[in-house]
């Protein structure tokens, strides 16, 4: 195909800059050329209760070591958190707003999302400790996330999508209701998605081919994929991206899949504050810890960092169209 042949030319010459300064990018991330916006972590929560008592340090962190991020909503709060979070920022800190599968019928509680508020000093907070869900989700409310959809610094709709891996089967049509108007509203402001999909595959890629005529190209990414390598051909075709995170430092599950996508469909993420890379196991994930990610795909694909860092940049800001 043409188009890869000319990114690869690209992505080459951007390498071979690099190398003609010297900078060895795997040992030395300080020598990187912060100009050419190094790294991006696709998928990322800065905006969680996690992140509470260092949140600016945290993506400073980031900037000055060259990589951006988006911030990606899961609900009402942690996606408006997420576009005010981006408005701090002048450049390299965007957004991406929607409601996540495992808030809709129930909503499961994470304290490092969404703290323990006053609201749950209730006898809801008993459910929530006890079963880690609130007895009641958020059901979406189109004009709420349009209105924060349309704001420049959101990137793209998510993370939406299809979780059974909680699920009732009562939610599943909740779910799918959530999603199928998630999809709309990608439509309507024409942005990319970002989705999230487990246990679900078959029925996740059932409702793109039915609902993915008007959505914008490229479509969007698949978060933390998980689904097998003839899901991963259908989303190909479908024109969707795949993320990887920190799972790759410790488990060798993903390889294979990883190695099938071609670089010029993967993008990279922390999922920060979960799931951290080694070797900062045991701590809390942030988006600086990109460059883990990085290495490792490298590392699987057998491609210099250069080349796997400049891929993976380049078709990030495709997608985002940043
Ligand atoms: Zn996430």
């Amino acid at each position: 195909m043409s188009v890869t042949t000319e990114k690869d030319e690209v992505w080459e010459d951007i390498a071979s800059r690099r190398d003609h300064r010297g900078a060895h990018l795997v040992s030395h991330q300080k020598a990187w050329d912060v100009e050419t916006r190094a790294l991006f972590d696709v998928h990322t929560h800065t905006q969680f209760a996690a992140f509470r008592e260092d949140q600016d340090a945290v993506i400073r962190r980031a900037l000055d070591a060259g990589v951006w991020m988006v911030n990606v909503g899961t609900q009402r709060d942690t996606s408006l958190a997420a576009v005010e979070v981006a408005h701090r920022y002048d450049e390299g800190v965007y957004a991406a707003v929607g409601l996540h599968p495992i808030h809709t019928e129930k909503s499961h509680h994470d304290t490092q999302e969404l703290g323990i508020t006053t609201s749950l000093q209730t006898p809801v907070y008993k459910d929530v400790v006890e079963k880690g869900f609130m007895s009641r989700g958020e059901t979406f409310d189109y004009a709420y996330y349009k209105k924060l959809a349309e704001d420049p610094k959101v990137v793209a709709i998510g993370e939406c999508g299809l979780d059974y891996y909680r699920l009732e089967e009562k939610t599943k049509e909740t779910q799918h209701k959530a999603f199928e108007q998630q999809i709309a509203l990608a439509r309507d402001v024409q942005k990319p998605l970002m989705i999230h999909c487990r246990n679900a595959f078959s029925d996740l890629i059932e409702v793109l081919v039915s609902h993915k005529d008007g959505l914008p190209e490229p479509r969007g990414i698949i978060h933390f994929f998980s689904g097998s390598r003839e899901d991963a051909r259908r989303l190909l075709d479908l024109g969707f991206s795949f993320s990887f995170g920190g799972v790759l430092t410790f488990a060798r599950d993903y390889d294979e899949v990883v190695c099938y996508i071609p670089i010029e469909r993967i993008v990279l993420e922390t999922d920060a504050p979960y799931i951290t890379p080694v070797p900062y196991r045991g701590k809390r994930n942030e988006p600086a810890y990109i460059i883990e990610i990085a290495k490792t795909i490298a590392e699987i694909k057998g491609m210099s960092f250069d080349v796997a860092a400049a891929g993976t940049f380049k078709n990030t800001r495709a997608i985002f169209t940043v």
